[in-house]
């Protein structure tokens, strides 16, 4: 007896959003030049270790230099990802500052300050100053390199971390609780993205099929002196600086009265709702101009995949729509460039950034230039991104290398005595697509095994029943629920995909010997009678209706075996549509060809919700193109 089971994996829909105050006055001085000098006393390691308020080892994942308000001068901030903290409590990416480098024109050097590098792996001795940044105990001594060849370290450099781990215990002893110094990485790490749980991000996945985020505007109300055309255009221009450095692409659906606040609208739909104003109240601070944030579907596999993919080694939740709501009665909402800047920040913030910094007092220039920063700037910069923003916004969606995507499928299984091996019968093809020609590589994860085993041969998953089901109740294959099931992506080496599933959905039974594939029940229907012997031309290789289908392909493609004008035809052909006749949730591809000796793919994949397909938007550049349909096995 078959077990049906529901999926546990709850879809749990989170919400974001971020405020974004408005300018606060700031004033800027100049300082001059300045040099320093102290000297220092070398410690022993002991002595080195019980100085510091904190040792760690970390790897450099962010450089920047600053201008220091208190003291005028230059230092270099050096953000490590801590990889073994070895004495105190650290946050994930921790900022030590040195004295010395680079702002503009005015450099400064300090030899008393570590040169660190991108990807550098150091051993950090350090201490708080005044200001409470963390700084080398011992200066450029306190940052030890540790210079790994083919993942070892020479031996003077081995017993140094050997005898720091057990003077700390390897970080069983007590330090100093630096989590309030947290960097951020300008590499390697989804830094700057908002957290959806867990430490990982979440991002919209149309960039990786080609295909863009839909959104509407709701323009019921507008900042007086902004015209709508001018506003549609801001909205553009918002979004044309996020594509300009990313995947991502946007497609205007038009203008729409929401009747309701924007961040309110959890629709899984994958769109982004623009609301021009604040007419539901959505925003309650005064100095808030806007709010911008997205729903997540925030689950992960057993084996720890994504709903959103893999980027670079990150897993990403899936973003299941956007939402920015703007205050439009604040005069700097009246002011074309600061609505621009303000609804960049905002889309920003819909497709999953963070703040670059909610510091009023934020010294990084970078940080505070950030078109994430938590204040408006409202200095006619309009829809402009800081330098800070493409690196941090390319976590999720990498300009030139984008994750592959592949297509989730349901299976009705054939049971008899002796499992049938006939190809397309309980096994699927299952294929991954990439915008970029790389070979790709089927992973799969078995997250149920409860009637049967899958098994992998390439592309193929076959799937053998344990015993000679009954026929079952078909699970509604719009659904999650399954009898059995496996999830599978696909990997461009660097990349992954969205995780999709294969799900077992009924057991039909065939009680044939040896069985033909074909279930009892779909022959008495079309039939009369589940005996292929009774009747004309009802085996399955044979075809009952002569429309050049076989009785097994007939089954196969959803079609009727005693209707001949049901082949799997296409049935309506014009410049932008091809209509054809399929089985709901099969997966179908678009060929087009000028000579019919070479096709190519002329659209992404569908899976029908019904027997009539459609594609849509599909290349369509010859004077004249031949068109195939092709079902997936
Ligand atoms: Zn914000």
């Amino acid at each position: 007896m078959q077990t049906a089971f529901v999926l546990l994996t709850a879809l749990v829909q989170v919400k974001t959003t971020c405020r974004f105050p408005v300018l606060f006055a700031s004033v800027f001085a100049l300082f001059a030049h300045s040099t320093f000098a102290s000297s220092i006393i070398p410690l022993g390691t002991a002595e080195h270790v019980s100085a510091s308020a904190a040792v760690f080892r970390g790897v450099v994942v962010g450089l920047e230099c600053y201008r220091n308000a208190a003291d005028g001068l230059i230092y270099t901030r050096t953000s490590l990802r801590v990889v073994e903290p070895l004495k105190g409590t650290f946050p994930r990416i921790v900022a030590v500052s040195h004295p010395g480098g680079t702002v503009g024109e005015l450099t400064l050097y300090s030899g008393l300050s570590p040169m660190m590098k991108q990807g550098e792996v150091r051993l950090m001795f350090v201490v708080r100053r005044s200001d409470d940044n963390l700084t080398g105990t011992q200066g450029a001594a306190s940052a030890v390199r540790l210079e790994y060849v083919n993942a070892q370290l020479s031996n003077d450099q081995q017993s140094l971390l050997d005898e720091v781990r057990s003077l700390t215990l390897s970080g069983q002893i007590p330090g100093e609780d630096v989590r309030d110094q947290t960097g951020f990485a300008t590499s390697d790490l989804t830094t700057g993205l908002t957290d959806r749980g867990g430490g990982i991000g979440a991002r919209f996945v149309q960039a990786d099929r080609g295909e863009p985020i839909p959104y509407l505007i709701d323009a019921d109300h507008l900042p007086t002196g902004i015209t709508l055309t001018q506003a549609t255009n801001a909205v553009a221009q918002a979004m044309n600086a996020w594509t300009a450095v990313t995947s991502l692409k946007f497609a205007f659906e038009g203008i729409q009265s929401f009747g309701t606040s924007a961040d309110s609208i959890s629709t899984s739909d994958e769109k982004l709702r623009i609301q021009l104003h604040d007419d539901y109240n959505a925003i309650t601070a005064t100095s808030t101009l806007g709010i911008g944030g997205q729903y997540t579907s925030a689950t992960l596999t057993g084996a720890g995949w994504g709903e959103g993919g893999n980027v670079a080694g990150n897993e990403f939740y899936k973003s299941s729509c956007g939402f920015v709501v703007l205050e439009r009665t604040n005069t700097t909402m009246q002011n074309l460039a600061s609505f621009t800047e303000v609804l960049c920040h905002e889309i920003g913030h819909a497709i999953g950034m963070a703040h670059s910094s909610s510091n009023p007092s934020e010294p990084s220039v970078p940080l505070k230039q950030s078109i994430m920063y938590f204040q408006v700037h409202a200095d006619a910069r309009g829809a402009s991104l800081g330098v800070y923003d493409p690196p941090v916004v390319q976590q999720a969606y990498p300009s030139n290398n984008t994750p592959p995507f592949t297509y989730s499928r349901v299976m009705d299984v054939t049971t008899a005595s002796v499992t049938p091996n006939l190809t397309g019968i309980n096994d699927v093809e299952l294929r991954g697509y990439d915008l970029q020609t790389t070979n790709l590589t089927l992973l799969t994860n078995n997250a149920a095994n409860l009637n049967g085993q899958f098994n992998k041969s390439g592309s193929i998953i076959k799937y053998i029943p344990n015993g000679f089901f009954a026929t079952s109740a078909r699970i509604d294959p719009a659904g999650t629920g399954y009898n059995d099931l496996i999830y599978l992506r696909y990997s461009d080496g660097t990349n992954s995909s969205p995780y999709a599933r294969v799900r077992v959905i009924s057991f039909n039974s065939d009680t044939l010997s040896p069985s033909d594939g074909i279930p009892d029940a779909w022959m008495i229907t079309h039939f009369g009678n589940a005996n292929p012997i009774i009747g004309l031309n009802h085996r399955a290789s044979q075809d009952a209706d002569g429309d050049q289908l076989s009785n097994l392909n007939e089954f196969r493609t959803g079609m009727t075996p005693t209707d001949s004008s049901s082949a799997q035809r296409i049935t309506l052909v014009n410049k932008t549509n091809i209509q054809f006749q399929s089985k709901a949730y099969e997966l179908y591809e678009l060929h087009a060809s000028t000579n019919l000796t070479n096709w190519v793919r002329a659209a992404n994949p569908i899976v029908p919700l019904t027997s009539t397909g459609l594609f849509t938007g599909f290349t369509n550049t010859s004077p004249y193109m031949f068109f195939r349909v092709e079902k997936v096995r």
